[in-house]
């Protein structure tokens, strides 16, 4: 086995420089064998894990117009809406019978939404309905903050009071100023997402992190994203409160705003092991199903990913190809020789 892989296997923390030999110098098949032995010792056992919740896209204003969405209207556009908090209780009432006790709070960066919105819907989805929710991307929640004249720590006291109890590091995509300039320059830089999502780690809001791949991006950018990620996941206070996960996502061709390129299974395979062995600080790996599909997803049981992500009953912002019912989760994780157990978006 190649020697920095044998390091990674046998606990050393890599390096990026290594990470990055490993990315362009090895054979995939290696690199996934070390991502699988990773896994074992970090997560030992047969388990696979799963989670039921509901996406709700609450708005669908956006001022950030990145080239890859097509959910985002500006505020003038007949299309336009904010949902109304009876909207958001019956979506949750139909989660709910689904067998899905949580919510996923996403939208766009709409200014004209006052803070006392997003406080009612928290409230009314924790105290009234008793559904846990994670909500509300780095780029939501510093827009959300400047809007109402508060800082970042002050916003995330005040939604953390009304019942969030995590949050996506959702709008990573690459986090490689090169990237973000071309894919979305009206977000935040790989440093402000980073520091933002420490902030919330500091507050006690665990949350995820992942990277979306199929662009222009280079391997040296791939890692520098690894390592944005994992240097963010040391600054956590503790374990329980940092990223609880890592998905690798591929971009889905929504627009033709952006060079878009078929991200190859044994290249996918490579990069989601990788991220195994590199994110030694990060406990679980999730394969995207939803991009992927599911012979590569079930692949990637053996490649270091120890989740299926979730069955995903309503996404708009992506396109849904995954599992849609718990029972087809269980099923899906069961035929790949593997036991499935159902956990939180938070893994408790
Ligand atoms: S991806 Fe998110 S931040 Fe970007 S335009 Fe769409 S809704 Fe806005």
């Amino acid at each position: 086995m190649n020697t920095n892989l044998q390091k990674a296997v046998d606990g050393t923390r890599i390096t990026p420089a290594e990470a990055l030999d490993i990315l362009k110098n090895t054979s995939w098949t290696e690199v996934v064998e070390a991502g699988d032995a990773i896994r074992r010792r970090m997560n030992p056992g047969n388990r696979v894990g799963y989670t039921a919740f509901r996406i709700v896209n609450y708005t669908n204003v956006c001022e950030v117009t990145c080239s890859f969405c097509s959910f985002c209207r500006p505020a003038h556009s007949p299309e336009a809406y904010v949902l109304s908090l009876d909207e958001i209780r019956r979506k949750t009432l139909e989660a709910k019978a689904k067998g899905a006790d949580q919510i996923f709070l996403q939208g766009g960066v709409n200014r004209d939404i006052p803070l006392s919105y997003y406080t009612d819907v928290l409230q009314m989805l924790t105290r009234e309905m008793g559904v846990k929710v994670r909500g509300f991307s780095p780029v939501e929640l510093v827009r959300i903050a400047e809007s109402n004249n508060i800082t970042l720590d002050e916003l995330l006291d005040v939604l953390k009071e009304a019942g969030l109890s995590s949050v996506p590091g959702a709008g990573a995509e690459i986090l490689s100023d090169r990237m973000r300039q071309m894919l979305s320059p009206r977000k935040l830089t790989a440093q402000q997402w980073c520091d933002t999502l420490a902030a919330c780690h500091r507050k006690g809001l665990p949350g995820s992190a992942n990277i979306v791949v199929g662009s222009v991006e280079t391997a040296e950018e791939i890692i520098e994203h690894l390592n944005y990620v994992r240097s963010t996941q040391d600054r956590a206070p503790d374990a329980a409160h940092g990223f609880k996960s890592f998905v690798v996502w591929t971009f889905q061709p929504q627009t033709d705003k952006f060079p878009i390129r078929h991200v190859r299974g044994d290249e996918y395979l490579k990069l989601l092991a990788l991220s195994r062995i590199f994110l030694d600080n990060i406990p679980h790996i999730e394969v995207s199903l939803l991009g992927m599909g599911l012979s590569l997803g079930e692949l990637g049981l053996h490649a270091g990913a120890d989740d299926i992500n979730s069955i995903v009953i309503e996404e708009n912002v992506l396109q849904n190809h995954g599992l849609t019912t718990i029972e087809a989760a269980e099923k899906f994780i069961t035929d790949a020789g593997f036991t499935p157990y159902r956990r939180s978006l938070n893994f408790d």
